[in-house]
């Protein structure tokens, strides 16, 4: 239901959506017209289909509509006499059917009348005509049931002003020129095939390496950090998970059983049991804590394909998961260690703008009140120390504990879930995961799961869209292309390439039978950082002449000079 001034506006545009409609279609039959975020929408079963051509004549009918400051009335009838009123509108009908209340609430706005609770403004006065626009169309089931007929959803949007709707126009194009999705095939990193299966995507050469090297990095800074590395099979018992309790709790999002000998198995959808049972296989000491597991772990998990989007929303993925086992006074410590390596992770990866959420114990909850409330001071008492500004969401962490879940601000000011920190008091004592403690008493550790990327497609695919595809030297899985001008200089290429591949740099050499400009605006549009031109001149200097991808052409370089500033780079990570 529209709350604030300009929801209002929305929803009472989308009346006038369907009132300019109805006067270019005569005998359309209306579905619903309901706000959303930055505008709203009419479904409609129109009598011929539409096509995005006929947009502008809507809105230019809308426009014509909204000039006459028509009046909004609102009106309470009974339900006899709105059917007698909506009588040629089934899809009326049947909201009118469906409808709790004795009365039915109606607004009429000049000729058009429409069922609707409001609220409405007073009159199309109240809007701005500079400050609308109408965007798209879509299909869409009535009533979202795939049995239903398919109407059609005419989107708009709406903002207090002209400013605010120009803005959110330009984000919009420069979104979908981000698009990860076309990116993807574009720079030729991933697709996802009908034929292998939705929401599973084959990684090309350049977007494994891409891959790679996000991965090898990960590894790199988890080894300094003090964990240890695990690995474990993508299929297990069904009485592990059984035992777990995701069979009772998480069973909807995991895929049926496979039978193996008589055995009935689960892909996993979660890394954990896998690392408790590993756990168990010691036992443990005071003095073996914390430790630090970490696992790059393909998991798989039931998604609808009506929600799949690209890497972002996939049905595998695999997690940057780490199980971090430590005794009760360790905790704080370890939660703000971990989101001190979780944000310099992000940092580096260019992300410095962060929302921040600490979510606290729900209604339905495992463990005792008193280690919830310890826990969930650990995780404030860490927030505040590092001085981040974050919100509480009460009652929203998960029912066996307290988490943090940090979600990145991309270039385009878009927010993305990465980093979750859960405490879990559910699997220790599922597991009966235990310690020996300095009394030489066995006490129950506290478990913690994290992962700081989320995982490896979603985060490939928020880094694309961030840059453009565009990424930093370190990170481009072709950090350079050598251009040869003319046949008699492939050999020169050659030893170049051989020069800078021994530096452990990532090079193609572009030697096809097309001009050096033609060359160089293929590498332009697949974003390689530099590329080097050499021709006659450059040969005889032992030089490459440099084109950087943001200031053009930068000149000629002795080789060694390029090969310094280049891994300056990349060691720096910018
Ligand atoms: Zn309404
Ligand atoms: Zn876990």
């Amino acid at each position: 239901m529209p709350s604030s001034e300009i929801e209002i506006i929305r929803h009472s545009l989308a009346h006038v959506l369907a009132a300019a409609v109805r006067e270019i279609f005569s005998g359309t039959k209306f579905g619903i017209g309901p706000v959303i975020e930055n505008g709203f929408y009419y479904d409609s079963d129109l009598p011929i289909p539409l096509t995005p051509e006929d947009l502008p004549k809507i809105e230019k009918k809308m426009r014509e509509l909204i000039k006459k400051n028509i009046a909004f009335e609102k009106q309470k009838i009974s339900k006899e006499e709105a059917k007698k009123l909506f009588k040629d509108q089934p899809y009326k009908l049947e909201l009118i059917n469906e409808l709790k209340e004795k009365e039915a609430t109606i607004y009429k706005s000049g000729d058009f009348i429409d069922l609707c609770r409001g609220p409405h403004i007073k009159s199309t006065k109240e809007i701005n005509l500079d400050a609308f626009k109408i965007t798209k169309i879509a299909g869409a089931y009535w009533q979202g049931d795939e049995k239903n007929p398919m109407l059609t959803r005419i989107y708009g949007v709406a903002f207090d002003n002209k400013k605010d709707l120009d803005n959110y126009l330009k984000n919009l194009e420069e979104a979908e020129k981000r698009d990860h999705r076309q990116l993807g095939q574009k720079l030729d990193l991933f697709h996802i095939d009908e034929e292998f299966g939705a929401g599973l995507p084959l990684w090309h050469p350049k977007g494994a390496l891409l891959r790679q090297i996000i991965e090898d990095y990960w590894i790199g800074e988890h080894l300094k950090n003090g964990y240890e590395l695990l690995r474990t099979p993508h299929i297990a018992r069904l009485g592990l998970w059984q035992k777990s309790g995701h069979w009772d709790f998480y069973r909807e999002n995991m895929y049926s059983p496979m039978d193996i000998e008589n055995e009935k198995y689960i892909v996993k959808p979660m890394n954990c049991p896998g690392h408790i049972l590993i756990y168990k296989t010691h036992i443990r000491s005071y003095r073996d804590l914390p430790l630090r597991w970490a696992e790059l772990g393909t998991v798989y998990r039931y998604e609808r394909s009506g929600v799949l989007h690209g890497l972002t929303r996939v049905r595998g993925f695999t997690q940057d998961d780490a199980h971090t086992f430590c005794a009760p006074e360790q905790l704080g410590q370890e939660i703000d260690s971990t989101i001190k390596f979780g944000l310099k992770m992000l940092k580096t990866f260019g992300f410095k703008e962060y929302d921040i959420c600490l979510s606290t114990r729900p209604e339905k909850y495992v463990g005792a009140l008193k280690n919830w409330e310890k826990a969930t001071k650990a995780l404030e008492y860490a927030l505040k120390k590092q001085g981040l500004k974050y919100q509480v969401d009460p009652g929203e962490g998960v029912f066996y504990g307290p988490k943090i879940d940090i979600k990145i601000k991309d270039s385009l000011g878009r927010a993305w879930q990465c980093t979750t920190i859960q405490i879990d008091f559910n699997l220790p004592e599922k597991f009966a995961v235990a310690y020996v403690n300095q009394k030489g008493k066995k006490q129950q550790p506290i478990m913690i799961h994290r992962a700081l990327l989320g995982s490896l497609e979603r985060f490939t695919g928020v880094l694309i869209e961030h840059y453009a595809g565009a990424f930093p030297v370190w990170l481009s899985p072709v950090q350079a292309w050598i251009i040869p001008i003319a046949n008699r200089h492939n050999k020169y290429a050659d030893k170049v390439n051989r020069q800078l591949t021994a530096h452990n740099l990532r090079l193609e050499i572009k030697n096809e039978n097309e001009t050096v400009s033609k060359r160089i605006r293929e590498g332009e549009l697949q974003k390689i950082p530099y590329m080097l031109v050499v021709g006659d001149k450059e040969e005889k200097a032992k030089s490459v002449g440099v084109r950087d991808r943001k200031k053009g052409d930068i000149g000629m370089m002795k080789i060694e000079k390029f090969i310094e500033k280049i891994t300056k780079e990349i060691k720096n990570k910018k």
